[in-house]
Order: C-alpha cells, then sequence, then structure tokens
C-alpha cells in the first residue's frame, strides 16, 4: 500500500473511518473527505499519531455541493498528488424509512445527492487522475437494499439500485484500461447509521467495521 493515493469519502464515521485508518495503517497515504471540519481533524489526528502518512483533508457537503465544487476539489487533489490510486465512495445517507406515499420530497433529493449523484460526480471528475494512476480501483458502496426492492426503505433503496447500475456500467466502460470498478455490499455493520435503522439492536450483537477489513484491503490492493 506504500505510495497509494486513496480517497475515503466519509471518512469522519462509520465504516469510512475504520477503513481510512486501516488503509494509513497499510502505508497509504489517505485522503478524508467528510462535511464535518472536527471529525475530520479527529481522523487525521489519529492517523498521525499512530505514524502513519500524513493524510490530507477534503472537505466537502455532498447534500449542497455543486459540480463546481467537485472540480475544484479534483484540482486541489491533482495539485497536491497529481493522481490517486483508489476512490472509495462510501459516503451515505439513511433517509426516512417511510412508504413511497408518504415519502418527504426534500428528503428524497437529499438521499439521491449524498447516495447517487455526489459518486457519479466525483467519479466523473477524478476520473483524470485515475487514469494517471498504475492501477486503479473505484469502489462503490451498495446495500442489501439495492439489489431486492424492500418495502419502506424509499430514497436509500433506489439510491442503491442507481450505484449497482452505475458501477456496472462504468466497469464496462472501463474494462480495458488501468482502472477496476467494485461495488461492495458491507452486510450487517454498527454504526450509527444501522443503529438509525434498526434502534431496537443490541450494536454489541452486530459485527464491527473492523471486521469487513480484509475484504475492503483485497479491493484495495
Ligand atoms: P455512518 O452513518 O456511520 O457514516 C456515514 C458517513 O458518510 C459519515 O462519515 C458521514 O459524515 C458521511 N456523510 C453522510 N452524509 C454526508 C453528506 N451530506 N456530506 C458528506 N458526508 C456525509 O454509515 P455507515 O458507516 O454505516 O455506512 C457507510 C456506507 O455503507 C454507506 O454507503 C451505507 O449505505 C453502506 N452500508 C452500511 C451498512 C451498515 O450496516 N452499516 C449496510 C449496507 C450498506 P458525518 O460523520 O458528518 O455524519
Amino acid at each position: 500500500m506504500k505510495d497509494r493515493i486513496i480517497l475515503v469519502t466519509g471518512a469522519t464515521d462509520g465504516i469510512g473511518r475504520v477503513a481510512a485508518k486501516t488503509f494509513a495503517k497499510e502505508g497509504a497515504t489517505v485522503i478524508l473527505h467528510g462535511r464535518n471540519i472536527k471529525k475530520l481533524e479527529m481522523v487525521y489526528d489519529e492517523i498521525l499519531a499512530a505514524g502513519h502518512p500524513t493524510p490530507a483533508i477534503a472537505p466537502l457537503e455532498l447534500i449542497t455541493a455543486n459540480p463546481d465544487q467537485y472540480q475544484e476539489l479534483a484540482d486541489t487533489i491533482e495539485k497536491e498528488f497529481g493522481h490517486i490510486d483508489v476512490l472509495l465512495h462510501n459516503a451515505g445517507m439513511l433517509g426516512t424509512l417511510t412508504p413511497i406515499e408518504h415519502y418527504n420530497i426534500e428528503q428524497w433529493y437529499k438521499v439521491m445527492q449524498v447516495n447517487l449523484h455526489a459518486p457519479f460526480l466525483l467519479t466523473q471528475k477524478l476520473l483524470p487522475l485515475l487514469k494517471k494512476s498504475k492501477k486503479a480501483a473505484i469502489i462503490f458502496t451498495s446495500s442489501g437494499v439495492g439489489q431486492k426492492g424492500q418495502a419502506y426503505w424509499g430514497a436509500y433503496g433506489v439510491s442503491k439500485f442507481g450505484i449497482e447500475g452505475l458501477s456496472q456500467i462504468l466497469a464496462e466502460e472501463l474494462e480495458n484500461t488501468n482502472i477496476k470498478v467494485h461495488c461492495i455490499n458491507p452486510g450487517i455493520v454498527a454504526t450509527k447509521m444501522r443503529a438509525k435503522a434498526y434502534p431496537a439492536e443490541n450494536p454489541g450483537n452486530l459485527p464491527a467495521a473492523d471486521e469487513l477489513m480484509p475484504r475492503y484491503l483485497e479491493l484495495v490492493g
């Protein structure tokens, strides 16, 4: 992993936070994306304190970001690093679990923006930098409800179906290039998103994000 440049979206909590720290521990230089500067700085400091390669911070609120801001992010990364090797689309928003009939329209737009439009925009703007890598990977994050429709999962489920489609289209378009495209379904993981979806569960009985890391390292390495 030494000298690999890896951008992790939603690196401030849950799976993304653990993934960013795991990649750094393996020697990668991690670009930490998030919307909350304080939380970003905490992860940054933890990586530094552990003696891993100095990470970078890329703040962007995905609900409101416009295409120019994605371009600015890509330009900053290009100036700083010249290329990237891995783009892990991990940031996600649950929204509400509600019948389609009653789904709040504003909420629908927000979830689609974070879970589907943001990965599209970021991928498009960062493809030139991924093409400069010797061996690159784009990893999308799906969910069980993105493979089989389930009642009440609303925009979240639809956005994950979209991610599955986006990753398949992109995988075919990039088939004969240096870039591999993956889509991972993490399964059940004890995070704040899981707790919001299933408040009655005891998180202590669920798999922790660390347990997933061998799978993530395989895709990234
Ligand atoms: P968490 O809620 O713990 O973490 C989500 C991350 O995304 C956080 O860093 C969060 O930032 C960031 N994020 C959310 N909204 C925005 C936004 N508007 N702008 C910028 N960043 C944002 O979720 P998980 O770790 O559980 O989920 C990670 C991925 O795995 C998601 O794509 C999720 O759909 C998927 N997944 C998770 C499962 C599970 O059981 N946990 C199961 C299947 C799929 P902040 O810290 O500021 O909130």
